[in-house]
């Protein structure tokens, strides 16, 4: 996939749609995929930060979450045309989930919060299967990851901020039979009301 570059950082220039698509070949090749949301503030940082690019650039889809990057596109003669924000990429993912019967793990946030995210998830998703979580403030790496390969997840939301989320993913993704993450940072306060 051609990847469209902003000061060093990557971003995919790619609908929801699209990336739905892609990660569900992923799926069937049997490779994982991790969605990482890009804005300006993200790409102003990474600029002085080689380790935050990285981790930036090794994802394999980096959305353009914020009407900066979608804009910066367009003045450099760009394909990217359209915001795709972390928490609509995660309806997007969660609707996935339930179409093909994936078992989603989520982990991040307040205990009250997570739960009362998962209770309206549920209610948007009816047929979705949560095959687990953690709150985010369970400092037991080795119980959490322990916890995410006992639930046989397939999908799996971090919400810890940025970049913390992130690297907790590509610290732990060998170990783990997931096939797609993402971190969602905030998203879970949103879907918790
Ligand atoms: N969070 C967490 N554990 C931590 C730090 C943060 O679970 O050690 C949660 C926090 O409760 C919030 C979420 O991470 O629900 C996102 O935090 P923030 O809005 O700061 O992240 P951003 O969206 O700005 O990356």
């Amino acid at each position: 996939m051609m990847k469209e570059n902003f000061l060093g950082v990557d971003v995919a220039p790619l609908t929801y749609k699209e990336i739905i698509k892609q990660i569900t070949k992923n799926i069937e090749a049997g490779e994982p995929s991790t969605v990482i949301a890009v804005n300006p503030e993200k790409v102003m940082k990474a600029r002085e930060d080689e380790q935050l690019r990285d981790l930036i650039n090794g994802s394999t889809f980096q959305i353009p979450d914020g009407i900066g990057v979608v804009l910066a596109s367009k003045w450099t003669g760009g394909a990217i045309t359209e915001r795709v924000t972390g928490i609509e990429m995660m309806g997007y993912l969660l609707h996935l989930a339930e179409q093909r019967r994936l078992r989603v793990f989520i982990y991040g946030a307040k205990e009250e919060v997570v739960t009362e995210a998962i209770a309206n998830i549920k209610k948007n998703h009816p047929n979705i299967t949560i095959a687990g979580y953690e709150n985010g403030y369970e400092d037991d790496e080795e119980k959490v990851v322990q916890h995410i390969q006992e639930a046989e997840a397939d999908m799996l939301f971090v919400a810890l901020g940025s970049p913390k989320q992130e690297l907790w993913i590509r610290r732990n993704k060998e170990r783990l039979p997931v096939k797609v993450y993402q971190g969602v940072g905030g998203s879970l306060d949103v879907w918790a009301g």
